[in-house]
């Protein structure tokens, strides 16, 4: 579990910040009362900490040494402070820290907390900045470094536009305006082409700040822009809140192709993604197999050991056909207690061999759940192909499903074509 050291010499405020985190999953928080004990828990490797948490103000560390020292370590840190005026601010800000925290704020615990999880979210979102300035490409550069962001940088809209292919995975670019191959707009637009705005956010920079360059970057499809020079506070929190914003889409968008119970694909996703995997193996002459997965008698399963129970059977099925074809092929919840298997390259007697694998590993399961042992069947339908369309492979996998259960349940029927079989 990630670990975070906290430096704090007031008993208090310490039990404080470790009560607040105490409810925060996957941070561990250890606690040392001075520089010294917190220098001896790194050097001796009893602390391996991704962060740190300094009080400014500790009797062995009269002038921030320990800020020092853990940036120096290359720890990112956030100090918190009693005291506040610009003076402070501004010795707390050039010592490259990644953020600092009022004491008596209400409402610090909170914040700390965010940054804490910001910072080690960080680590893997790629970002790249684009300024044909070395010096100011190297100020950006250096500042979301602090932040942990993985960063990238390119001196011109060029060589921005071949790194964003290189590293698909980019999710925010700093652009400056002005640049001699190509204006901030210009590579703007050009990006906005290939990257929507809710999988890739952009803020435009300049020194000539005014609204017009303003509002013309937004237009262009920029998702926010900064007035150079600017508050080191107010670049963090608009870099940030747009790597905040592409994360939110990204989590809306899984959490719908994504079924809750068992975490497989639903069937919105599966008809997103079966047919190009059903294309692809029509134009490659590949063999394709599409399979139903129905529990036999699912209702009684709910009747006699109740409704949760119920559900540990389904997530007990679905992790079995996870296992099995998920690595190949693609496995959705279709509803209910129903499954259904896009399976690519398999023949027809092979794909078939397989789902009576996991048909008779269901069989012989048996799902504990609280005191009791469930045992359930699954009827499969399988078609083989592939075969007209997509939609007709599914219909036929139902129908081959209907069957199976006609003929007695648990069992698979497959399709009598099978055109790879030959
Ligand atoms: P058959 O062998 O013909 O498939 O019979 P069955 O009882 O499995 O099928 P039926 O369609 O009659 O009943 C399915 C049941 O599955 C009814 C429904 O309440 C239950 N069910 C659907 N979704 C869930 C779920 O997410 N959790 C639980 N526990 N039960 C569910
Ligand atoms: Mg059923
Ligand atoms: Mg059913």
């Amino acid at each position: 579990m990630p670990d975070v050291l906290l430096v704090e010499d007031s008993k208090f405020f310490a039990s404080v910040v470790m009560r607040r985190f105490a409810s925060v999953k996957g941070i561990t928080v250890h606690w040392a009362d001075s520089f010294a004990q917190a220098r001896e828990k790194i050097e001796n490797g009893s602390c391996k900490c991704f962060m740190a948490l300094l009080d400014l103000n500790l009797p062995d560390s009269p002038r921030g040494e320990v800020v020092d020292w853990f940036v120096q370590q290359g720890i990112p840190s956030i100090v918190f402070t009693g005291g506040f005026d610009d003076k402070i601010r501004d010795t707390i800000l050039s010592k490259n820290v990644v953020d600092y925290v009022l004491k008596e704020n209400e409402d610090s615990l909170d914040t700390l907390v965010k940054s804490v999880q910001r910072i080690q979210k960080n680590k893997s979102i790629k970002v790249l900045v684009v300024d044909d300035s070395l010096t100011a490409r190297g100020l950006v550069s250096k500042m979301l470094s602090i932040h942990q962001y993985q960063v990238l940088s390119a001196e011109g809209g060029g060589e921005a536009l071949k790194m964003l292919d290189e590293h698909p995975d980019i999710k925010l670019v700093v652009t400056d305006y002005n640049m001699p191959d190509m204006d901030g707009f210009q590579l703007v637009k050009t990006i906005r082409k290939t990257h929507t705005k809710e999988d890739l956010a952009i803020i435009g920079m300049s020194a000539q700040g005014n609204n017009i360059l303003s509002a013309r970057f937004i237009k262009a499809g920029a998702n926010d822009f900064i007035n150079k020079p600017f508050l080191t506070e107010e670049f963090y929190c608009r870099v940030a809140q747009n790597v905040e914003l592409i994360e939110y889409i990204e989590l809306i968008r899984s959490m719908s192709y994504t079924d809750p119970l068992t975490g497989l694909a639903n069937r919105r996703r599966f008809f997103e993604v079966a047919p190009e995997m059903f294309n692809d193996c029509v134009s490659k002459g590949e063999p394709l197999a599409i399979a139903m997965a129905d529990i036999d008698h699912f209702k009684r399963v709910n009747d006699t050991f109740g409704h949760s129970a119920g559900d540990e059977v389904i997530k007990r099925v679905a992790e079995e056909l996870k296992a099995r074809f998920g690595a190949d092929g693609l496995v959705c919840r279709f509803g209910g207690e129903e499954f259904c298997v896009l399976l690519p390259g398999k023949r027809a007697s092979e794909a078939a061999g397989l789902f009576e694998i996991f048909r008779a590993t269901m069989e012989n399961a048996i799902v504990v759940y609280e005191h009791s042992k469930i045992k359930c069947t699954i009827s499969v339908g399988v078609c083989t192909g592939p075969v007209e369309s997509l939609d007709y492979m599914v219909t036929m996998s139902d129908d081959m499903l209907y069957d199976a259960k006609n003929s007695g349940r648990n069992q698979v029927v497959q399709t009598e074509t099978a055109p790879y079989d030959s």
